[in-house]
């Protein structure tokens, strides 16, 4: 085989015989029978905030910008992707609309035919400024990180300003067209309690969904405690007595992390992401890139492939997409939290990515 590995990325429509073999009708799937077809991206690991149960208040050290994978690399990485069944992108950071120019990778990668989802997750400090350029590349999923509606709480979470921002920053994803956008809302027991009646009033008054998610031992303090998680079914209690009962949606995506609920009278929808208490890992269908070009098969994996490093140093495309399978084969059944087996990624959050 010439060189044709190396170039088969340009062409817009990779076929088997670019890669000399028909690995196309080879999906990622893993030694339990799931089928990997969703990429989560991160594109930087620097932030605007600094939500304690992510990152430290002080001092973080971020990559160098050397170390980032360009937009090329990324587009790259997602085309050797895409004949193994990649069709949906999550871009995700730190906070990706930090990284100058998002829009442009947006536009990249919204040129790709087989990739038919492009979302992002942000947490909405920018986003005022930045909605429509999204828009107009070719974003259409948007979920906003607002723990709290309390400007205090905001503040005392993030550690920073920016509350009135993360507002403008929705109002305008919903004037461009983002529909529905979803707000990622972290319950923390002893933190948070007070929030969730006014974020589903929020959610039932503005049209947005709300995503409760429990708290997850990925913080880079290493705080988190069982103690603090403030669980699924609390959550649905509280909003069931003091909104009124939840039904659980029809036709409910069964890979996707949340379970999905609507207000009995109609008005309202929320989701809840469990990863704790009951965790949705027998239908994961995700695996990550980091910011600096690891291959993370999954959010608490131990082990991670050095995708930049071949993406540097001329391997051919064939063998990358070989590393991309070996790595999903390897994958674990699930996250360990609720084991004494359980070890905390050496990398936090902000460098993993949601
Ligand atoms: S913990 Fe890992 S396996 Fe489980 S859902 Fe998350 S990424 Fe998938």
């Amino acid at each position: 085989m010439s060189d044709l590995g190396t170039r088969a990325w340009e062409r817009a429509e990779p076929t088997t015989e670019d890669y000399g073999k028909p690995f196309m009708a080879e999906q990622l799937i893993d030694s339990f029978g799931r089928i990997h077809t969703n990429l989560r991206i991160s594109v930087t690991d620097r932030c605007n905030i600094r939500c304690f149960y992510c990152m430290p208040a002080e001092n973080v050290q971020f990559m160098d910008r050397k170390d980032l994978l360009t937009f090329e690399e990324i587009e790259r990485f997602v085309r050797i992707s895409v004949p193994l069944g990649l069709t949906k992108i999550r871009l995700t950071g730190g906070e990706p609309l930090v990284r100058r120019d998002l829009h442009v990778l947006v536009k990249m990668l919204a040129a790709i035919p087989q990739i038919h989802d492009i979302g992002v997750t942000t947490n909405g400090i920018l986003l005022a400024e930045q909605a429509e350029d999204l828009w107009n590349a070719g974003l259409r999923r948007i979920n906003v990180s607002l723990d709290a509606l309390d400007p205090v709480k905001f503040k005392e979470i993030t550690r920073r300003d920016g509350y009135e921002k993360v507002l403008e920053g929705i109002a305008a994803a919903q004037r461009v067209g983002f529909d529905p956008v979803k707000i990622n809302a972290v319950s923390i027991r002893g933190m948070t309690e007070d929030e969730i009646i006014p974020l589903a009033n929020f959610a039932r008054r503005s049209g947005v969904e709300i995503r409760f998610i429990e708290f997850m031992p990925l913080d880079a303090d290493n705080a988190w405690e069982r103690e603090k998680v403030l669980f699924a079914h609390e959550i649905i209690e509280k909003l069931s007595q003091e909104i009124c009962p939840l039904i659980p949606c029809p036709g409910q995506n069964p890979h996707a992390p949340a379970t999905e609920f609507q207000f009995e009278d109609g008005i309202g929808k929320i989701g809840l992401i469990a990863s704790v208490s009951r965790p949705f890992c027998m239908n994961c269908d995700r695996f990550r890139i980091t910011a600096d070009g690891k291959l993370r098969n999954c959010l608490f994996s131990l082990e991670e492939t050095d995708v930049r490093g071949m993406l540097r140093g001329g391997v051919a495309d064939i063998e990358i997409a070989s590393a991309i399978r070996a790595s999903i084969a390897a994958k674990k059944e699930g996250h360990e939290i609720n084991t004494a087996r359980y070890i905390q990624p050496d990398r936090p959050m902000y460098s993993i990515g949601g």
